[in-house]
């Protein structure tokens, strides 16, 4: 496949961790996700492969969180706190990464963020992926 792809510079709030991250298809895989923990999270999320994040500084300060059926670990800087990126339930090959922590880019550029319906995850049910909603923001 011919990459042309971007890397992207991402960092938590304090800068301790700081990675860089091919996206697998840009920010065309933003998502906001029903379950439990992403509710409280409320990070929206972009996808990228396992192997196209590096993290370039304070990965001992990352610390990691998982629940239920512990497949997702979720990632977090152990000094800010901030959430920068989750290796998914629904494809382990992947991770999501929190586009807040990208260089240059709010999770506010975008106006519709597909809801996908965690709650009732894929994983738990035998159709594929679901999608809940849309959450619209209102560009003033
Ligand atoms: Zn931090």
């Amino acid at each position: 496949m011919s990459d042309n792809r971007k890397t992207h510079k991402a960092s938590c709030h304090c800068k301790a961790v700081e990675f860089t991250v091919l996206l697998s298809n840009e920010f065309n895989t933003i998502r906001r996700c029903t379950c439990s923990y992403c509710s409280m999270r409320g990070a929206v999320a972009v996808s990228a492969e396992l192997a196209d994040i590096t993290i370039t500084k304070g990965e001992s300060l990352l610390s990691v969180y998982q629940f239920n059926s512990g497949t997702a670990k979720h990632f977090f800087c152990s000094i800010c706190g901030i959430y920068t990126h989750h290796q998914r339930r629904s494809n382990p090959h992947q991770y999501g990464v929190n586009v807040a922590c990208i260089e240059g880019v709010s999770p506010f550029d975008f106006k519709e963020v597909v809801v996908y319906d965690g709650v009732n995850h894929p994983t738990d049910r035998q159709s594929g992926p679901i999608t809940a909603g849309v959450l619209r923001y209102s560009k003033q």
